[in-house]
């Protein structure tokens, strides 16, 4: 079996990385992976659904709720859960990546189309680590996101945390 190299172009030339994984057409490295997944959820995505939504035309959002976490290190996580069950496992998964407790900020309704919305909101907040994507909070941030309010599905979700911890 032969190498596969990546086909991917970085501004000194191409990549030529050993190519893990075929993206479409093209078979690139785990860096230019991860590369074009944030080009298509920021650009594609995020961008699409905050049109869409300044433009009146989202008549619901996709089921789920979306959740603001605040890490052990202060940033701020945005994600989507479709039941109470996966956001309670999503705080206890972040706590252990994190070592830390895990705050959570806010959860609303929505699920995926929610949080393109939130991502794009805070798009300059973004910063992107070796643990994924965070948004680093300014205290205008943290107000707007604590009066979002916690629904129903997000109490639900501290409930089960609190049994999974006793
Ligand atoms: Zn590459």
């Amino acid at each position: 079996m032969t190498t596969k190299m990546c086909v991917a172009e970085n501004s000194s030339g191409p990549c030529k990385s050993r190519a893990t994984v075929k993206v479409g057409l093209f078979w690139v490295c785990n860096f230019h992976r991860a590369a074009n997944w944030n080009f298509y959820r920021e650009v594609l995505r995020d961008r699409l659904i905050w049109q869409m939504n300044e433009n009146d035309c989202i008549v619901r959002h996709t089921y789920g709720v979306t959740y603001f976490f605040r890490l052990p290190n202060g940033n701020i996580k945005i994600g989507y859960a479709s039941n109470a069950k996966n956001l309670a496992h999503r705080i206890q998964e972040l706590s252990s990546l994190h070592g830390g407790k895990v705050h959570m900020l806010a959860a609303v309704y929505g699920g995926e189309s929610m949080e393109a919305l939130m991502h794009y909101k805070y798009k300059d907040h973004k910063i992107v680590g070796s643990l994924g994507e965070q948004f680093k909070p300014d205290p205008v941030m943290i107000e707007e996101i604590s009066n979002l309010g916690i629904v129903p599905m997000g109490i639900e979700a501290l409930k089960i945390l609190k049994e999974m911890r006793n």
